[in-house]
């Protein structure tokens, strides 16, 4: 079933039904065991389901460093390839060469606009990027104003996998990063922004400081699994805020978004002044081969503009985000 909206803008956008969460969709079931149908469990057997990673304590602090009213962290997924082949399931060499875009045009974009703003930023990778494009990870690692995190081996789909089978993967891909960066990651983020019920078992056992595929909340949080404390700060994701649902045109997954750069900018703008009256935190999420296509590098230009020009704004890794409020709550 088809349907077609014609946006305000002039835009047409074609949603197909069983498309319309465009990469979510692919994650197929996102981990409801269908065993048995849900409509026959009793209502403990469905808490006991929902509960398996929850929110828990807020951890916005009572002030920002340097008494700014909000934080902003930005952060950029660098899937290029991977991206494709790992979770689209496609590899033909058009395909390839959108991926490719991200490495040689949208990337080079990002870092020059980073620069110019002279602000930090958080770079989730997954580690077959790292072998693909491995002068990426050379311009970034000895710059202290640059996080790297881990974001999965080929981008792989985590529902697709056992137990055994994530764990083993990630393990790999862990060494594969250790090899190009020269240390470990604070970060932990899903290659579908989605977990498995062993998820969270695998990241704490590696050691990560924070998580960030979750969205109970737009502060930061305390992870619960299973009711209790993780220790993993979750810094939550949010698909308004993220550019490949706004932007992307991915046709397996059915979902074709051309959006207006203005549309995107009112969005974004309109989110950070309500974390900026709030005081918590806004954290944006993009891709260089969505976000670095020229128009759109211009309205990020601008939205960066708007938010310095607001003075009381820290700008942050992910990582110094995750480190502070965990200090400011005692953990
Ligand atoms: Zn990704």
């Amino acid at each position: 079933m088809t349907i077609l909206i014609r946006m305000a803008t002039g835009f047409v956008a074609l949603l197909l039904a069983l498309g319309t969460a465009g990469a979510a969709s692919a994650a197929g079931n996102h981990g409801t065991p269908q065993d048995d149908p849900i409509w026959n469990w009793p209502p403990e057997k469905i808490k006991k389901h929902v509960n398996t990673v929850r929110a828990g304590a807020d951890l916005t602090p009572a002030s920002w460093p340097n008494g700014a009213r909000v934080a902003v962290t930005l952060s950029f997924d660098v899937d290029t390839e991977p991206v494709w082949i790992g979770f689209q399931e496609q590899s033909s060499p058009s395909y390839m060469s959108r991926g490719e875009f991200g490495a040689r045009r949208g990337h080079t974009r990002v870092m020059a606009l980073l620069k110019k703003h002279d602000i930090p930023a958080t770079f989730f990778i997954p580690a077959m990027t790292m072998e693909l494009h491995p002068e990426i990870i050379k311009g970034l690692k000895d710059n202290p104003k640059y996080e790297i995190g881990f974001h999965s081996y080929v981008h792989e789909n985590p529902l697709k996998l056992d137990e055994t089978d994530e764990r083993r993967i990630y393990q790999y891909a862990m060494e594969i990063f250790e090899k190009h960066v020269g240390r470990r990651p604070a970060g932990f983020r899903s290659a579908a922004w989605d977990l498995t019920g062993s998820t969270i078992k695998i990241v704490q056992e590696m050691g990560f400081v924070y998580e960030s595929s979750m969205m109970a909340d737009e502060r930061p949080y305390m992870l619960l699994s299973e009711g209790k404390e993780t220790g993993l700060v979750e810094l939550p994701v949010e698909w308004i805020l993220d550019d490949w649902p706004l932007f992307q045109i991915s046709w397996p997954t059915g979902h074709v978004a051309m959006r207006n750069a203005g549309d995107v900018m009112s969005i974004w703008k309109d989110e950070f002044d309500v974390a900026y009256e709030e005081g918590t935190m806004f954290l944006l999420t993009m891709h260089p081969q969505v976000i670095g296509h020229r128009y759109r590098m211009k309205m990020l230009d601008e939205l960066i503009t708007y938010m310095k020009s607001k003075g009381d704004v820290w700008f942050a890794t992910h990582e110094e985000i995750a480190r502070y409020v965990k200090a400011q709550a005692g953990l």
